[in-house]
């Protein structure tokens, strides 16, 4: 299976992307979920989580109470490399398990980590949404009705621009209108098909 990377910084326009190339029956596995759904009541990390901080973590019905978490892991490195430690192979495990199991011309992995984890070495190929700064947190901020401080503190703990872009085997503009966004989408798609088949053949 070739899988195809999708990352970029907040609000780039990740998620749009990936509807796009979905709509072109892809599959496609949303990295964000994945971490969701690892600690899913129910799910073993959930209790480790529970023994480790007190049941004060968990809400009224059962769910993690990730406000608290990230308070937390914010305030304690110790906890943060814990967590990772924990959550981060269990997360690779299950991407890995979807990634593998589409049917699809080729398979997309949507993650905001990609680069800044191990992720990047379950997929073949990188592509990176890219909009300048200022597009960034606008869009961001619209979206998510915060305040640019707030913005702008998870952006400044998101890979830098530069070093993103460098990573990039193709680099996706998202600084038009959605009916560009739209075409470049498409072209993209139509060279990740290519890539597929090469790989394929070869
Ligand atoms: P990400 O998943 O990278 O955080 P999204 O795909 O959610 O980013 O895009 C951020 C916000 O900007 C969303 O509300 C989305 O609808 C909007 N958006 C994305 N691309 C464009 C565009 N080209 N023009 C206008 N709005 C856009």
């Amino acid at each position: 299976m070739f899988v195809a990377g999708l990352t970029g910084g907040i609000g780039s326009g990740k998620s749009a992307v990936a509807r796009l190339i979905q709509e072109q029956g892809i599959v496609a596995v949303d990295a964000d979920q994945v971490a969701r759904d690892v600690v899913a009541p129910g799910e073993p990390a959930l209790a480790q989580i529970a023994k480790r901080f007190g049941a004060e973590i968990l809400q009224s019905d059962g769910a993690l109470n990730r406000a608290a978490l990230r308070q937390i892991v914010f305030a304690t490195p110790d906890a943060r490399l814990w967590l990772e430690t924990l959550l981060h192979p269990l997360i690779r495990q299950r991407i890995q398990a979807s990634l593998q199991a589409a049917t699809s011309a080729y398979s997309l992995l949507m993650s905001p980590l990609l680069l800044e984890t191990d992720q990047h070495k379950l997929v073949d190929y990188i592509v990176v949404v890219d909009v300048p700064e200022e597009i960034q947190l606008q869009r961001a901020t619209e979206r998510d009705r915060n305040s640019t401080d707030q913005i702008r503190r998870i952006m400044a703990a998101q890979m830098d621009r530069k070093t993103r872009l460098a990573r990039a085997d193709s680099i996706i503009d998202n600084s038009g209108n959605l009916q560009s966004l739209r075409a470049a989408t498409l072209q993209l798609h139509r060279t990740l098909l290519q890539r597929a088949q090469d790989a394929r053949d070869s």
